[in-house]
């Protein structure tokens, strides 16, 4: 009879706990809590949701909540990357706009130009130095294109 062999993985595979975000900040918990927590009267979607760090407001981080899911928009973020991501939100919005590119266009074409499997080209998840990427890459293309048009 052959020994049943216990197949030990030092790295279990798990699945990214999405329900449950950590804050990649301090290392706390997230936890669900309405928007107001964080804006008070400046709430501009009443009944939206937002992943706050559990440290807050002494860690100032945190993500919006899919409407009426349980799943973040992106990973918690502070000020200054909060910042970035919505300047690269802009940044792509003006190809948009400009006629240059439709919005599904626009992924795929970030997700050559960053390098990234369309999975992860999310700007929601982005890093600090991937929307400063996203950023000069809308410019340079849009710069190109105004150049062209111009000419
Ligand atoms: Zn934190």
């Amino acid at each position: 009879m052959k020994k049943k062999q216990k197949v030990v993985r030092i790295h279990p595979r798990k699945k990214p706990n999405l329900a449950m975000p950590v804050c990649p900040y301090c290392g706390r918990d997230a936890v669900m809590r309405p928007a107001e927590y964080v804006y008070g009267d400046d709430t501009i979607t009443a009944g939206s949701m937002l992943y706050v760090c559990s440290g807050y407001p002494d860690c100032n981080s945190y993500v919006g909540v899919h409407r009426g899911t349980k799943k973040p928009m992106g990973s918690l973020a502070d000020k200054e990357l909060r910042n970035k991501r919505i300047r690269a939100h802009r940044a792509m919005n003006r190809l948009i706009e400009s006629g240059y590119m439709c919005k599904n266009g626009v992924y795929a074409w970030l997700s050559c130009s960053l390098n990234l499997p369309p999975k992860e080209t999310h700007i929601g998840c982005f890093s600090d130095y991937m929307c400063e990427q996203t950023i000069m890459e809308c410019e340079r293309v849009l710069e190109n294109w105004k150049g062209k048009r111009a000419a």
